[in-house]
C-alpha cells in the first residue's frame, strides 16, 4: 500500500517576481538589496522609516551614500560586502554612531548573499538589527556583576552558593585565603568536597528546621590540603519565585579564635591551678615546721626502739612500718614544700637539653627489667633557660616516672627537646600508656588526686611539676592524650621571670632560711 499525502489546497496568492518585490519591501526588518557595485537594487519601508529617508534617496545610491552619508567607502578591514559577493554566509558588520537627539547607536548589519537558481551571487542582502538596548542592557549587566563580584569579593568570609543538589555555583576569593582553592577550580566541584557528608547533612537539617537564615552554626571545613578547620556559618536557602533552588553559606574562619579560647582557658586552668598551689603553698609553709619536728622524732625514737628489741622480736615488724610511714610523711612533706616558697632556688643558666638527660638517667633504674623502649630527640642547639637545676630536674623526673607508671612496664618512653615559638624552650615527655580519662584532665595537677593504688601515689608530682614551672613563668599542659598514649610538655622562658629572681635573692639573703627534706 503506498501512502499518499494530502493535496495541499491552493495558495490564495499567486507568487510572481512582482510580488516578491512588494514583499521585500514590506519586510519587518529594515533590509535593502544590493548589486555587486554595492548600489541599492530594492529597500524596505522599514529601513525608510528608520532611516527617515525615501525612496529615491536610498535606490540606486552606493550603500555608504546611504549608511554613512559619504563619498568614501567603509574601510576594507570592516567592509564585509566583497566576502558576501565571494558568497560567505553569516557575516555582519557593526555600525556605531550618535542619532539627531545625540544618542549612541549600535546596529549589526547582516550580510547574506543573493544568486541566482545556478547558485551565481546576483547581489548582497543586508538587514538591519538595533542592538542599542541590548549592549546597553549588557553593558549595565557587565557593570552590577562586577559591582557584585567586588561586594561579595569584599566580604570578610568565604561566600558559597551551591545548587539544590551541593553542585557549588559560586565562591569568592576567600575561597584562596581560607581553604587554598583558586575560585575557578571549586566550579564544578561539589559542598562534599568541602566538608565531610555528615556535617553538610547536620547543616541542612538545622536550615531546614530553622524556617529562616540561619547564624554562626559552628562546623568545620576541610582545606584543599586535606587539614580540617574550624569554621563558623551564616546559612539560607536562595529563593526563586518563592521556591528554594540552592543554597548560600557564609563561611568563617575560625582557626585564630580556637587559639585564642585554647590560650585563654589554658591561662585560666593555669590562674585556678596557682591560686589553688598557692594556697596549699601557703599551708604547708605553715604546717611544715610543726610536721617536720614530731615526724623526726618518731623516726629517731623508732629507730632507737628497734634498736633495743631483739631482731626476732615481735614488735619488729610494726616498728618498721611506723619508721617506714613516717618517713613517707616526711616526703610529702619536702614535696609540698618543693614548689612552696621553701626550698632554696639556686639559679643558673642551664641547658634544657641537658636537664632533661640528667632525669632521664636518674630514672634509668625505673625502666631496668621493664620492655620500655626509650627513644630521644634533643635540639641540635643548646636550649639556654635561666632557672633552678634541682627543681627543674625534679620536674622531667616526676613526669618520666608517671610514664613509665602508665606504661606499666611494656611501650615506648619518647623524650624531646626542641626550640619553640617566641623563644620558649620546650621538652616533651611522652608514653604509650592507656592515657588520661576526659574527666581526669582537670584534675591531674591538683595536690593529691592520684588514680595510683595507697602507698604508689601521692598525688603530689604533677602538682609539683606545676608548682615548679609555675614559677619559672613557663606552662606545662597535656599536649595529647588518648589510648595511644599521653605527651606532656614544658615550656620555659629564656629568661628567668623577674619573680623569681627577686625570690631567690631574698632566700640566699635570708639567714633564717632552712631546707628542708
Ligand atoms: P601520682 O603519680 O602520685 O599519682 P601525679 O600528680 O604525678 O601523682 O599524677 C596524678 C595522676 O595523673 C596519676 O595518678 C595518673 O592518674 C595521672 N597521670 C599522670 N601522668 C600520667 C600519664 N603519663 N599517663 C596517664 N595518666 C597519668
Amino acid at each position: 500500500m503506498v501512502d499518499t499525502l494530502p493535496t495541499a489546497p491552493p495558495p490564495m496568492v499567486q507568487l510572481n517576481n512582482q510580488n516578491y518585490g512588494r514583499i521585500f519591501q514590506f519586510l519587518p526588518i529594515p533590509t535593502i538589496l544590493l548589486g555587486p557595485d554595492k548600489r541599492v537594487i530594492a529597500v524596505s519601508k522599514s529601513f525608510l522609516q528608520r532611516y527617515g529617508l525615501t525612496q529615491d534617496k536610498v535606490e540606486g545610491h552606493l550603500c555608504y551614500e546611504v549608511y554613512r552619508r559619504g563619498k568614501q567607502p567603509c574601510p576594507l578591514s570592516v567592509c564585509r560586502f566583497s566576502a558576501a559577493m565571494q558568497g560567505q554566509q553569516g557575516l555582519f558588520n557593526l555600525h556605531e554612531y550618535k542619532d539627531s537627539r545625540g544618542h549612541r547607536v549600535m546596529e549589526e548589519v547582516h550580510l547574506s548573499p543573493f544568486t541566482d537558481e545556478s547558485g551565481k551571487v546576483l547581489g548582497v542582502i543586508e538587514s538591519v538589527r538595533d542592538i542599542s538596548e541590548a549592549k546597553r542592557l549588557e553593558a549595565s549587566l557587565t557593570e552590577t556583576n562586577e559591582l557584585l563580584g567586588c561586594l561579595l569579593n569584599s566580604m570578610l568570609g568565604v561566600v558559597v552558593a551551591a545548587d539544590l543538589e551541593g553542585r557549588i555555583l559560586f565562591v569568592n576569593h576567600n575561597a584562596q585565603r581560607v581553604m587554598g582553592y583558586q575560585p575557578e577550580e571549586l566550579m564544578g566541584k561539589t559542598l562534599w568536597d568541602l566538608s565531610p557528608h555528615e556535617e553538610l547533612r547536620r547543616l541542612r537539617r538545622i536550615l531546614d528546621e530553622s524556617n529562616g537564615p540561619v547564624t554562626g552554626v559552628r562546623s568545620q571545613v576541610t582545606k584543599k590540603d586535606g587539614e580540617i578547620i574550624p569554621v563558623q556559618v551564616n546559612l539560607n536557602y536562595i529563593y526563586r519565585d518563592g521556591k528554594p533552588i540552592g543554597t548560600l553559606g557564609i563561611i568563617r574562619d575560625q582557626r585564630e579564635r580556637a587559639k585564642m579560647e585554647r590560650h585563654l582557658s589554658s591561662a585560666r586552668m593555669q590562674v585556678v591551678q596557682s591560686d589553688k598551689l598557692a594556697m596549699l603553698g601557703r599551708m604547708a609553709a605553715g604546717v611544715a615546721h610543726e610536721l617536720n619536728n614530731p615526724l623526726t622524732g618518731i623516726t629517731i625514737y623508732g629507730e632507737l626502739l628497734r634498736e633495743h628489741l631483739p631482731p626476732d622480736h615481735h614488735l619488729q615488724g610494726d616498728l618498721t612500718r611506723i619508721i617506714e610511714d613516717a618517713e613517707r610523711c616526711r616526703d610529702i612533706v619536702r614535696d609540698l614544700l618543693d614548689y612552696s616558697r621553701q626550698g632554696t632556688i639556686q639559679l643558673e643558666s642551664l641547658d634544657l637539653s641537658q636537664v632533661v638527660e640528667e632525669a632521664l638517667s636518674l630514672t634509668h633504674a625505673d625502666s631496668l627489667g621493664l620492655h620500655v623502649e626509650v627513644l630521644t630527640d634533643w635540639a641540635p642547639e643548646p636550649l639556654i633557660v635561666q632557672g633552678d637545676r634541682q627543681l627543674l630536674r625534679q620536674v622531667f623526673i616526676n613526669l618520666i616516672s608517671n610514664a613509665f607508671d602508665a606504661m606499666h612496664g611494656r611501650g615506648k618512653l619518647t623524650v624531646r627537646t626542641y626550640q619553640g615559638d617566641e623563644g620558649m624552650r620546650c621538652a616533651e615527655v611522652g608514653d604509650t600508656g592507656a592515657g588520661i580519662p576526659r574527666e581526669y584532665l582537670v584534675k591531674v595537677f591538683d595536690p593529691f588526686f592520684t588514680t595510683k593504688p595507697p602507698g604508689q601515689g601521692t598525688g603530689l608530682g604533677l602538682s609539683v611539676v606545676f608548682g615548679v614551672i609555675s614559677r619559672h613563668e613557663g606552662k606545662i599542659s597535656v599536649k595529647q592524650t588518648g589510648p595511644q598514649g599521653t605527651t606532656f610538655l614544658v615550656q620555659l622562658p629564656a629568661q628567668a621571670p623577674k619573680t623569681l629572681l627577686e625570690f631567690a635573692n631574698t632566700m640566699h639573703n635570708d639567714p633564717e632560711d632552712e631546707e628542708i627534706g
